[in-house]
């Protein structure tokens, strides 16, 4: 019962649950050095396989996570108590340094605090179980917005992070590409370094595919090929070159992935990789371009950002 993992796909949705007598051997900390996941292998089909997320060494524990290790130590340790019947006392949840600047309610209003958290996690599973086209947004806006407006809710502070997370994903749903961009581009240029330390993490990785097949949809978007309702914000108005940005972010994550060769999700980034090596193997983009190319985007993220904290307007 209580090692049970859950079942993914290559870009880590949810599709069950897996029973495995040997990764079930693992245990379960927040702060984990190895993943668990399912890879196609060929030949034999499909294989459960832990992987570490950093050097891990001879005689340490490999540890996994059995929940979101992002979210503050006491939405951590009710989940593990509900679900799993143990007080979690890994070193992430007894180390004080941490817990004092973001795993606890603000010293200032705890119960202010807590009552506002508490609303946006109902608004963010509200969001999941709505299956309207417009629903999943509003509500999802509505709670970046009113932990925003606390001033208590850093970027990278959860739930405020899941819920842009998941307003990317609805915004693709709307057809707001731009818009879904812009968040993308928040998360993965402010957020994931600080709540995936690991640079291979893969909800990291993944967020950094999604960013990248964001900017050439947007991209290609442009020569008509698809109907687009009018968009809420227009990045083409900034000048950015994005099949640049593109490459760049294409080519990085392939660096990344380069020595993973069984997992699905590293296949498909070689593939697309392969697909566009044409136009970015012999002229790649260099850090100082990307970075001057990314500077172009900051007035468009500047606004999204600004028009959180007001509600209603423009929303
Ligand atoms: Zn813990």
């Amino acid at each position: 019962l209580v090692n049970c993992f859950t079942l993914v796909s290559p870009c880590y949705d949810p599709l069950g649950i897996v029973l495995h007598p040997l990764a079930a051997l693992a245990n379960h900390s927040c702060d984990y050095n190895a993943v668990v996941r399912v890879e196609f292998h060929w030949p034999g089909g499909h294989r459960l396989k832990v992987r570490a997320l950093r050097p891990i060494a001879s005689g340490e524990e490999i540890t996994v996570s059995y929940i979101d290790a992002t979210t503050p130590r006491h939405v951590r340790q009710r989940e593990l108590q509900d679900r799993y019947f143990f007080t979690c006392e890994c070193s992430k949840c007894l180390d004080d340094t941490l817990v004092k600047k973001e795993d606890v309610p603000h010293p200032l209003d705890p119960e202010g605090h807590l009552a506002i958290e508490q609303r946006a996690f109902d608004l963010l599973a509200a969001a999941r179980k709505d299956t309207s086209i417009t629903g999943p947004v509003q509500k999802l806006k509505y709670g970046i917005h009113i932990l925003r407006k606390s001033k208590a809710w850093p970027l990278h502070r959860q739930p405020l992070a899941s819920l842009r997370q998941e307003l990317v994903v609805s915004l693709i749903a709307a057809s707001q590409l731009h818009h879904a961009f812009l968040h993308a581009w928040i998360q993965y240029r402010c957020v994931d370094q600080i709540i995936f330390p690991e640079r291979n993490h893969p909800i990291r990785l993944v967020h950094q595919w999604l960013v990248a097949a964001l900017i050439r949809r947007v991209d290609i978007s442009k020569y008509g090929r698809e109907d687009l309702p009018l968009q809420q914000y227009n990045i083409f108005n900034l000048q950015a070159n994005l099949h640049r940005l593109f490459g760049y972010v294409l080519c990085n994550l392939r660096r990344k992935v380069k020595d993973d060769n069984f997992g699905d999700f590293a296949a498909m980034v070689r593939r697309t990789y392969f697909r566009h090596s044409g136009s970015l193997a012999g002229n790649p983009v260099g850090r100082e371009e990307f970075l001057q190319e990314a500077d172009k985007l900051r007035v468009c993220v500047k606004r999204v950002l600004k028009e959180e904290l007001v509600w209603g307007d423009g929303s």
